[in-house]
């Protein structure tokens, strides 16, 4: 017999339901497409703020657990022009800790029977059968069917979603390259004077460079560009020679930057990847709820990243959700989706709405100045809101 609920995608939304659910005693599944143990989760670490991530946290019982690791030093930003110069530091003292992807995972897998999660259970398509109920496909070929709800939380490319919207991603025209400076890396003594255990942003129109410190020390470095979505591919061989990729990213967008910024990208030793910015247009996205589907987190309102709410929201959908089904139970489930999207739509629309707004400022033509205002006139940021 399937449970009544199957999730589709164990990231930070996925999983954050999977255990409030847990908590609740609602049977649930959840089908991941990783392999067994996770590969780790990409990017870089997530800054929990009190109404949204850490909320959920606590509502999972999982709170104690997030603050072994939870890093409060990591708060402060530092604001740059592309000369280097620190123009403005915010966040010190902010209630919003980081915490490393990878361990945040790790909590939420561990909260969670081993037998609840399958991996290797990446989904190829989701349909409707001729009766209506829907039908997952996963690509080693195997079917299932007749969940009362399914839940896509498989972030950006959700096979789930077209089962309510037609809508889909469009491309930012911003492109993050990301690598990383590890401890074992000559280097990495310089940034971490330079850097300590925040992070810094350097901007300008069209670039910028961020560093943020990550739990084992390392730095992860973006550089981050306005061009074609294929650019990563077309122009730089990322895998095969990397150290060329570094050299030409920084002649061809950071030629007149300060060598303080720019060594940070040619001297890092971690591995490089593109990160092809996406989101959702906001004006299309309320649907009209459909019985036995919903959607959370990126999958439902995947934004660029530069508020850096996203996992917050998704981690407020997860909760939310599950406060829905725990009032509604397992036979009003539509019910519990219906008052869950009328809460989502509008916080997933907000938000790539705000981060819109953000990625004017951050890449405008008034960049840094305008970030500077902002920032300093209490326009946003300080308290993690826009
Ligand atoms: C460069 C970058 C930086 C960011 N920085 C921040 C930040 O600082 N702060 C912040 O709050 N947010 C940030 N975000 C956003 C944040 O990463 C996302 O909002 C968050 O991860 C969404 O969680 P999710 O669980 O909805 O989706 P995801 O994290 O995308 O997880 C989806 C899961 O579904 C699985 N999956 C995908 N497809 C399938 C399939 N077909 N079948 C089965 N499983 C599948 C995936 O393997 C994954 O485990 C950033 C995003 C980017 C791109």
């Amino acid at each position: 017999m399937v449970a009544p609920i199957a999730i589709i995608g164990g990231g930070p939304s996925g999983l954050t339901l999977a255990r409030l659910l847990e908590v609740k005693g609602i049977d649930y599944v959840v089908y991941e497409r990783d392999d067994a143990e996770p590969s780790v989760p990409q990017g870089g670490s997530l800054d929990l703020h009190p109404d949204s991530g850490q909320l959920a946290l606590k509502q999972a019982g999982l709170f104690d657990e997030f603050l072994k690791h939870a890093r409060y030093d990591a708060t402060v930003f530092n604001i740059l022009d592309k000369n280097g110069t620190s123009l403005l530091k915010i966040g010190d003292g902010r209630d919003a800790p980081e915490i490393d992807r990878p361990m945040l995972r790790k909590i939420l897998l561990e909260s969670i029977p081993k037998e609840k999660i399958l991996w290797g259970h990446g989904v190829k398509s989701v349909d409707r059968d001729q009766e209506g109920k829907v039908v997952v496909t996963f690509q080693n070929g195997k079917t299932e069917t007749g969940f009362k709800l399914l839940v896509g939380a498989d972030g950006a490319w959700s096979k789930t979603r077209h089962l309510l919207t037609p809508v889909q991603p469009i491309y930012s025209g911003k492109m993050y390259i990301e690598t990383s400076v590890t401890p074992t890396n000559p280097f990495h003594g310089t940034l971490k004077e330079r850097i300590g255990p925040g992070s810094l942003m350097a901007v300008a129109p069209k670039q910028n460079v961020l560093a943020m410190c990550q739990g084992d020390g390392s730095y992860k470095v973006y550089a981050s560009v306005s061009v074609a979505a294929d650019f990563a591919k077309t122009e730089l061989d990322i895998h095969n020679k990397p150290d060329e990729a570094r050299q030409l990213l920084v002649e061809r967008f950071f030629g007149d930057w300060s060598n303080d910024l720019t060594e940070m990208i040619l001297k890092a030793d971690g591995k490089i990847r593109e990160w092809p910015l996406y989101y959702l247009p906001p004006d299309e996205l309320p649907w009209k709820q459909v019985s036995g589907v919903t959607l959370l987190g990126d999958a439902a309102h995947l934004t660029t990243p530069f508020v850096g709410e996203g996992v917050n929201c998704a981690m407020t959908d997860a909760m939310r959700l599950a406060e829905e089904i725990g009032k509604h139970g397992v036979d009003g489930l539509d019910e519990a989706v219906k008052a869950y999207e009328e809460d989502m739509i509008p916080r997933g629309v907000d938000l790539i709405q705000r981060s819109q707004g953000a990625g004017e400022l951050f890449y405008g033509a008034g960049s840094p100045g305008s970030v500077v205002d902002v920032f300093s006139g209490g326009g946003g940021g300080d308290d993690g809101t826009w």
